[in-house]
């Protein structure tokens, strides 16, 4: 990621903000196992916000139990995160970062509920929750 967002930090920053799991998944495109994080369980009213940066990106109404084991959502709060093609492991997938600070989210598939029918499939560590 080249592009310049909002908030940047230096890599010796990010470091000391973020736990060496966060890092490793937000900023080196991680991915944590399924249902690890106490987050995916996070039924209550609120707001997911971005662990990097604190911008709010998800309402809690659209969060909804997928399976998987990773925190999923219907849509993000307008303008939150921001989407690139990604190539990786010879699959193509659309991956999610937070459009504030350009950390790694997650991935967004096609097949969540209506209505947007959009799954967006987060990893619980690299947000935090604030409840109404
Ligand atoms: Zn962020």
């Amino acid at each position: 990621m080249d592009k310049s967002f909002p908030v940047t930090r230096t890599d010796a920053e990010w470091r000391q903000r973020l736990s060496p799991e966060q890092y490793a998944i937000m900023r080196r495109h991680g991915t944590e196992a399924p249902g690890s994080c106490a987050l995916l369980f996070e039924k209550r009213p609120g707001t997911f916000h971005c662990a990097g940066c604190d911008t709010a990106l998800f309402a809690g109404k659209v969060k909804f139990e997928s399976g998987t084991g990773w925190p999923s959502f219907n849509d993000p709060l307008p303008g939150a995160v921001a989407v690139e093609v990604d190539r990786r492991y010879g699959m193509v997938r659309t991956e999610v970062h937070c459009a504030t600070c350009g950390s790694h989210l997650g991935h967004v598939f096609e097949d969540g509920p209506p209505p947007t029918f959009l799954r967006y499939c987060i990893n619980g560590i690299a947000m935090s929750f604030v409840p109404e």
